[in-house]
């Protein structure tokens, strides 16, 4: 050991302890020494051991408290040759674990999603031109040399490619000298888009929109600008213009959609505005894409990202936009591990990063309505469509006056109106949101009825398949031929409608139309649903008969004709949402119509045509519709004016799930102003054998939930056996 490594006292040198924090359900950052002559920073991205495994982690910032003694500390064993997480990152990770009541350790592993990208992207081999010549020349020589000179550095392929030769060709030149090897950066996933590669010509109301939206991206500070425009208004040509400036003041641009890896067409709308595509982020991607989207997003090399709600967790370099396009989605609400809402940390991310973030929707979210309402946030309203096109015509079907006939489910006035549409040679569209052929089958002779053995759920017939499926378990049987039960064969009943099952109906009505049915469960994946989606949007389909998933964003420009099935579906259930919800997905689907300026209608099956989200969905005000929903919620404190948490505690019997949530609610503190409701078997009270129950936490606008469910959990029972605790602040479901 060398003199200058001992201490004073003839002790080694103190080596520095950092904190850090490693992707598991850990409360805080652990200590960890750094080597001596190793440089690491905050956001570091390092390699740890961690019992008796290595584990990545990143160098939190400081206010370690941890007491270990420093002799028993462990040394990182690797410092990732990557750029650092940014301070506003960690902060943000930090503001997310408290706000969900998440181990902070698992919300940092969302935003290192890649851990192959810590290393630097490989170069690539390249070959340069140099000054010497061949002493013989052919034309194909002549050409390759004739390519080169147009670029600095070429790959042997491509260079083989771009002069219509034979590799081989190339590999001569490089023996004779004329190449010599090069090492070239790996390339972009996407080129740079130009923010003024072709400006659109906007309409008045539109520029107007476009102008609030530029100045405040030149503001360079937090705001939160609501665009709630009706479908086709321009709204994505709108914040285009936001996005252009952004990139003009040299800043990364994230833009979430709920369906990205459905809309192709988005990138290529994007792609014709600013020549070049963003870089896509969702669960779809290839994992090698994944690690170069990651890595050259935190480089800075990728500009604008359009992502699902995950690509909310990329290191930017240096994001200074975040779009929220169909802000209301459910989708953006995870409910696994962390249980967050990617619209809602959004706007936390651009408050910590200083930066303006844009929610956008036809049928925005109450609770961003009132924010809009109350001045939090700056709206900007577009009222009518691009180019004149009218909104669709929109008329309820009262079921009970015009029924279907025995054993269909379309009335005889949608079934006209489809006549019609496809006899103009334009497209019709029919919605209902449930896959497969029917949501239950039952014995006709003892009244048996196909349940999921794992979960409280029905069996859904998937009839093209040949089997009936549990939708939240996956669990699957062959249809029976006879009942289980009594033995009875050829009695079994096929009860109420799923898309397979409509389809059905039209094909025996519309033998020759070309008719397409489109769910995500369709065999040949997402690959086959964005070719059928291509297809439709060329015209090549009559009828489409769809879940929810062509509900959103999709141009269809052909389609005129929008049959909602069965409009009541998603009232039926106790959630304080349910009203809001089908508005916006019954506005949302029938807003696929007309976008063209062809007329177009929309028909909705109801048997409560009373209901005043029917009356506001046909009533063409939706202000109405708002007022109405947003008084209800502020008599009945509900969001946003008050505040909800859910607890769901599960275990494999009853007797331990249901025990444990009573324990946690009598562990509850005597605060005024929250209650707790419950507990209560859940809904959906056996999913994947797992038995469910509920506390519902209810609290006025301002009452500190986390505080009130942390010292619950604190004080409750600790979790033993199989017994699990979920936490859900601000919950979108309640089954
Ligand atoms: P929204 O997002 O509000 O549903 P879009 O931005 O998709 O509306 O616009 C609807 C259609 O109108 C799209 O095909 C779009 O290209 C077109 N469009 C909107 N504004 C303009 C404009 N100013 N110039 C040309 N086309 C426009
Ligand atoms: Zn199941």
């Amino acid at each position: 050991m060398g003199k200058d490594s001992l201490d004073l006292f003839g002790a080694p040198k103190a080596l520095r302890a950092v904190p850090v924090m490693v992707p598991l359900p850990v409360p805080k950052p652990y200590s960890y020494l750094v080597p001596e002559g190793v440089h690491v920073e905050q956001g570091s991205i390092v390699q740890v051991p961690l019992g008796p495994r290595q584990v990545f982690g990143v160098v939190w910032s400081d206010a370690s408290d941890d007491k270990v003694d420093p002799a028993k500390l462990k040394q990182i064993t690797i410092v990732f040759d990557c750029p650092p997480l940014k301070g506003d990152m960690q902060q943000f990770l930090d503001w997310i674990a408290s706000y969900t009541l998440s181990p902070p350790g698992l919300v940092a592993r969302m935003a290192l999603r890649a851990p192959t990208a810590f290393e630097p992207e490989p170069m690539v081999e390249g070959l340069r031109l140099t000054d010497a010549r061949p002493e013989r020349m052919t034309p194909a020589r002549t050409r390759v040399i004739a390519t080169a000179e147009d670029g600095p550095a070429w790959t042997r392929i491509g260079l083989a490619h771009a002069a219509g030769v034979s590799a081989s060709v190339i590999d001569g030149l490089t023996a004779h000298g004329v190449f010599e090897p090069v090492f070239l950066a790996p390339p972009p996933v996407t080129a740079t888009p130009d923010p003024d590669y072709a400006q659109p010509v906007l309409e008045d109301i539109q520029q107007d929109a476009a102008d609030q939206l530029i100045a405040s991206v030149r503001a360079r500070e937090f705001n939160v600008t609501l665009i709630d425009g009706v479908t086709g208004s321009g709204k994505t040509e709108v914040y285009f213009e936001a996005i252009a400036e952004t990139l003009r003041q040299g800043k990364q641009v994230l833009i979430l959609l709920p369906e990205i890896a459905l809309t192709p067409a988005f990138l290529e709308r994007f792609q014709n505005r600013f020549g070049a595509k963003p870089a896509e982020w969702h669960s779809d991607l290839a994992p090698r894409m994944r690690e170069k989207v990651w890595r050259q997003v935190t480089e800075g090399h990728v500009h604008v990202v359009a992502g699902a709600r995950s690509a909310l967790f990329l290191p930017f370099e240096n994001l200074g936009l975040i779009i929220v396009d169909e802000e209301h989605d459910p989708a953006y609400k995870q409910e696994d591990r962390v249980f967050y809402n990617a619209r809602d940390m959004a706007v936390v991310r651009g408050r910590i990063g200083a930066f303006p973030v844009v929610l956008v929707s036809a049928t925005p979210s109450v609770e961003s309505r009132v924010n809009a309402d109350q001045g939090r946030y700056t709206k900007v309203h577009l009222a009518s469509r691009f180019g004149g096109a009218a909104l669709p015509d929109l008329h309820l079907i009262d079921m009970r006056r015009f029924p279907p006939a025995r054993g269909g489910f379309l009335s005889p006035v949608l079934i006209k109106e489809i006549g019609k549409t496809v006899e103009r040679g334009e497209q019709a569209l029919l919605f209902l949101n449930r896959r497969g052929y029917a949501p239950l089958t039952l014995c006709r002779v003892c009244g048996h009825r196909f349940q999921c053995p794992n979960c409280s759920a029905w069996l859904v017939e998937h009839r093209f398949r040949g089997i009936l499926q549990c939708h939240h378990c996956g669990h699957n049987e062959r249809s029976p031929e006879s009942c289980p039960e009594c033995g009875t064969f050829d009695h079994l009943a096929s009860c109420g409608p799923g898309v397979e099952r409509i389809a059905e109906e039209v094909e025996k009505v519309f033998p020759d139309k070309r008719i397409i049915v489109l769910s995500s469960d369709m065999m040949g994946g997402i690959k086959r649903l964005r070719l059928e989606l291509e297809a439709i949007a060329k015209g090549e389909a009559d009828i489409v008969i769809g879940t929810q998933l062509v509900a959103k964003g999709h141009n269809f420009p052909n389609m005129t004709l929008v049959g909602i099935v069965d409009a009541d579906l998603g009232l039926a259930n106790g959630d304080p949402r349910a009203a809001e919800r089908t508005f916006q997905l019954l506005s949302q689907v029938t807003g696929r119509a007309g976008r063209s300026g062809l007329k177009s209608r929309g028909l909705i099956q109801t048997y409560q045509p009373m209901h005043p989200v029917m009356q506001a969905i046909v009533s063409g005000d939706p202000e109405a519709f708002y007022e109405r929903e947003i008084a209800e919620r502020e008599r009945a404190l509900m969001p946003p004016f008050g505040r909800l948490a859910s607890i769901i505690v599960s275990a494999d019997s009853r007797s331990d799930a249901e025990g444990h949530a009573r324990g946690l609610r009598q562990a509850a503190p005597a605060v005024s102003g929250i209650s707790v409701l419950g507990p209560a078997e859940a809904p959906l009270a056996l999913v994947r054998g797992r038995h469910r129950f509920r506390l519902l936490v209810h609290g006025k606008r301002g009452a500190d939930m986390q505080g009130f469910v942390r010292a619950m959990v604190e004080n409750g029972p600790k979790e033993r056996g199989s017994v699990q605790v979920q936490l859900d602040i601000d919950p979108q479901s309640f089954l």
